[in-house]
């Protein structure tokens, strides 16, 4: 060995020794992943997806006038705000904005972008779908436009059209009557429904420059009972009957403080929700029997009475 080599060993044994004998730094902590699905590389997403105990939510909303001072897509901010809000508490994955929904009813006024019927199904199934094959076995839908409500729950009975080995939940809030007394003493107007007073709080809790609140009294928000004389009956164009500027209620009865009351309601509610997803194995297996069942109907075996 040439001295050269020979010192250069010995500095890396005692290198080595040192390093032996110095402790070393914990690794620093993994960053917390992000909520936001398009926010997380693909490696994290992986990890999200098993953090979040495959579960995800699908954050709907729509883009349609809301009156003549809310923002086109104010179902997608509010909805999305409510989404992170709690997937922030609860670890979940939330989806970007989905705005393909049902609203054929807001054609008339500028802004609104209606998918077709059969699009808005196979659009969402195809989401859901992607979803699972990427691990997410159960998808949760945050829906913030009341207009996707029929659409959503017959998504949801359409789930059993198919075997599929995931599970899609609807975000439906219990009533809960000590929340609704708590609400009804800070509300203002009687009549309610779109960009009135509750959805113009929502927006003025957290995003007020978005709100035209001085404009909120320029068109009409009262139903104009235009199919008064038609009785027992239902027609696609009853909300175009009663609500032709597309705006039911009062917008200008919106406050802040009540908009934070509805938001930290709602949060609470998906919060719990969450949790129950995430415990849940009874819907899985259920559908799992349904679908073994459906395929042999004859060999379905009845429930006895106990
Ligand atoms: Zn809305």
């Amino acid at each position: 060995m040439k001295r050269s080599s020979f010192v250069l060993a010995a500095a890396l044994v005692a290198l080595a020794a040192v390093a032996a004998a110095v402790p070393q730094a914990p690794k620093p902590a993994a960053a917390p992943l992000s909520i936001r699905y398009e926010e997380l590389t693909s490696p994290d997403f992986a990890r999200a997806v098993a953090q979040s105990g495959g579960t995800c939510i699908v954050p709907l909303g729509i883009l349609e006038k809301h009156g003549p001072h809310l923002p086109l897509g104010t179902d997608l901010i509010d909805c999305r705000e409510i989404s992170q809000r709690a997937a922030a508490a609860e670890y979940t994955i939330v989806f970007p904005p989905y705005f393909v929904g049902q609203i054929f009813e807001a054609r008339h006024q500028p802004g609104t972008i209606a998918y077709g019927s059969r699009m808005m199904l196979d659009v969402l199934q195809q989401t859901c779908d992607e979803l699972a094959r990427n691990g997410i076995k159960k998808i949760i839908l945050v829906n913030g436009h009341g207009g996707n409500d029929p659409f959503l729950h017959f998504f949801c009975q359409a789930q059993l059209e198919t075997r599929r080995d995931y599970v899609v939940y609807l975000f439906e809030p219990a009533y809960d009557e000590a929340t609704e007394a708590r609400l009804d003493k800070m509300r203002k107007t009687t009549v309610d429904g779109h960009a009135g007073e509750e959805e113009t709080s929502v927006m003025l809790a957290h995003h007020p420059e978005l709100v035209r609140l001085d404009r909120a009294r320029d068109e009409s928000g009262e139903d104009q009972k235009r199919q008064a004389g038609l009785k027992n009956a239902y027609t696609g164009i009853w909300w175009y009957a009663g609500q032709p500027n597309h705006y039911r209620g009062e917008g200008s009865a919106g406050n802040a403080e009540f908009g934070k009351a509805l938001l930290e309601a709602e949060t609470g509610a998906l919060v719990e929700m969450i949790r129950s997803v995430k415990k849940d194995t009874v819907t899985a297996e259920l559908q799992k029997r349904f679908f073994e069942d459906a395929a042999k109907p004859l060999e379905t075996r009845p429930f006895v009475r106990k």
